[in-house]
């Protein structure tokens, strides 16, 4: 693990404005520096970065952090990772201290991978099928492939070697049943999964004795999550940067036969569809996206799938579907690399490939179908943004063979729906950004207040109590709306506040016909004196 000396020393040389520039274009403006966010589609500026409190905020979607905190959002990192390119970013050392147990995790995963090397190429059945799919030595090598012997022989090297059996089980490596410890993998050829910090984080194995499944994956465990990572992303990831493309496959051997044949961006899903949790590492670099999949019933499902949610999250790129029971793996392997070329540059477009989906469904020379499938249609096209409505509305028309006029786009963006709800009251908020701007206050405050006073931002002012430093909050101090209060202020609005507090209280009680007359009566003679106290600018205890 990085010792907490070097992160604080590192800390130390970190300038925000600086770090942030770097991967986007900032505009002074006043005290702070603004960006369109990266983290959402915006076209004016609401993303605020400020050198004076070293900190980011978008107000249009909430994301912010500090300069690490930046780091790992942009470029999907985690922590450590975001620390260690962050070091390098400024010449800065780093010290680890080694006992840790991360580094144990891996080294089994690393060890196990190479047992397993090492047993490919003394084995001719695993080798033999290998080179029946036309996938090269320098591939075998390129991708790691593997041989998972029997159970007992993995259990036995784990043992020989002291890797520590409880890391392997964690790993996913073996498990433990009726029969005390087995080997997950066995008799599958194997293909190393690696997570976005270039490490195995699992792995795919392929049966060739006929075991009943013929492709697994390692189980989810806490350093692999198959709906968020994709096989081969770490060969291609410098290549995806470099062509603003990203070939997503359905398996290891189309990425690996790919990447043969010169399409070295190719990667490919873990035995899941694509996800909402693949989107950010799709995103990194922005690059085309190529969904690429067999032209088989449930090949032509998942592309639909995919490209409502890849057009949906506004992505460029399209859709390639193999005919003829094809993969992309066969045709490299019968040296179409020609008809591959051609029909990655030419992809059908997301929301074109929906629709034709969608009409594809319904015979259309029933006008009850046909009905049923503008419907349908419509209500995905409703879900795109208004330009691309106006767009396709014309190419449904003609699928359907019907007037434009019919295609109902929606007037409304779908942005500006989502946040016209919440409310704001700068009275409290001014408070809330007073005691952030000088968190010493917040003692003095939380003597006289209670969150209950706070009629909008009840919230805001219980996370404020729980985690001052909660980024969420970063929102309130870089708010230019809000004024800056000093201590006398402060304390004059706070007395603002508590008095049209203790005065919508009084309103209630007064209406209140379930208290006896003397109870009553008394309550309301201490409201009454609180009311007058704060309103010569006394402080009043809060109860
Ligand atoms: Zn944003």
């Amino acid at each position: 693990m990085i010792t907490k000396e070097s992160i604080d020393n590192l800390k130390n040389h970190l300038e925000i404005v600086d770090v942030i520039s770097q991967s986007l274009e900032l505009k002074k403006s006043g005290a702070n520096f603004k960006a369109c966010c990266p983290f959402h589609g915006e076209d004016t500026p609401s993303f605020v970065v400020s050198p004076a409190k070293q900190i980011y905020h978008c107000f249009g979607c909430g994301v912010g952090g500090d300069a690490i905190k930046f780091i790992m959002e942009y470029e999907k990192l985690a922590y450590p990772e975001a620390i260690e390119k962050l070091a390098s970013m400024y010449n800065v050392t780093l010290s680890y201290d080694d006992n840790n147990k991360p580094k144990q995790d891996l080294k089994v995963l690393d060890s196990i991978n190479q047992y397993f090397i090492k047993l490919f190429a003394n084995n001719n059945v695993a080798k033999d099928y290998i080179k029946s799919r036309g996938i090269s030595e320098f591939s075998i090598e390129k991708f790691e492939i593997g041989y998972a012997p029997k159970s007992f022989e993995t259990i036995n090297y784990l043992k020989n070697n002291y890797l520590n059996l409880a890391d392997a089980k964690e790993l996913g490596v073996i498990d433990s049943g009726e029969n005390g410890l087995y080997s997950r993998f066995i008799e599958r050829i194997t293909f190393p999964i690696y997570g976005l910090n270039s490490k195995i984080v699992g792995f795919g194995g392929r049966t060739i004795t006929g075991h009943s499944a013929k492709y697994i994956n390692s189980p989810q465990t806490k350093i692999f999550n198959k709906s968020k990572l994709l096989y081969g992303y770490n060969i291609a990831k410098e290549n995806i940067y470099k062509r603003n493309r990203i070939i997503v496959t359905e398996g290891y051997l189309d990425v690996i036969m790919l990447h043969q044949a010169g399409f070295n961006t190719a990667v490919a899903t873990l035995g899941t569809a694509l996800t909402k949790d693949h989107l950010p590492l799709l995103r990194r670099g922005e690059p085309k996206v190529i969904v690429a999949y067999d032209g088989d019933k449930a090949g032509l499902n998942a592309a639909f799938k995919a490209s409502v949610m890849l057009s949906q999250s506004e992505f460029e790129g399209g859709v390639v579907i193999f005919g003829n029971g094809m993969d992309p793996a066969d045709m490299v392997k019968e040296g179409k690399v020609e008809e591959l070329n051609k029909v990655f540059s030419n992809p059908q477009a997301f929301i074109s490939y929906a629709i034709d989906y969608i009409v594809a469904k319904y015979n259309i020379n029933d006008p009850i179908q046909k009905q049923k499938a503008l419907q349908e249609a419509n209500e995905y096209l409703k879900s795109l943004s208004i330009l691309y409505q106006d767009e396709y509305k014309r190419y449904l028309a003609q699928k359907l063979n019907i007037r434009e006029n019919l295609v109902k786009i929606s007037t409304q963006s779908r942005r500006k729906v989502e946040n016209s709800s919440t409310k704001i009251d700068i009275a409290e908020l001014s408070i809330i950004k007073a005691i952030l701007e000088k968190p010493s206050r917040l003692d003095y405050v939380l003597d006289m207040v209670d969150s209950e006073i706070f009629d909008y931002h009840k919230e805001q002012f219980e996370l404020l109590i729980s985690d001052i430093h909660d980024s969420s909050l970063n929102g309130i101090l870089l708010n230019e709306r809000l004024e800056d209060y000093d201590d006398e202020r402060l304390k004059k609005e706070i007395c603002i506040l508590l008095s049209k507090y203790y005065s919508s209280k009084l309103n209630t009680l007064l209406y209140d016909k379930t208290l006896d007359f003397k109870k009553k009566s008394n309550e309301i003679r201490k409201l009454k004196d609180k009311i007058f106290q704060l309103k010569q600018g006394k402080m009043v205890t809060y109860n």
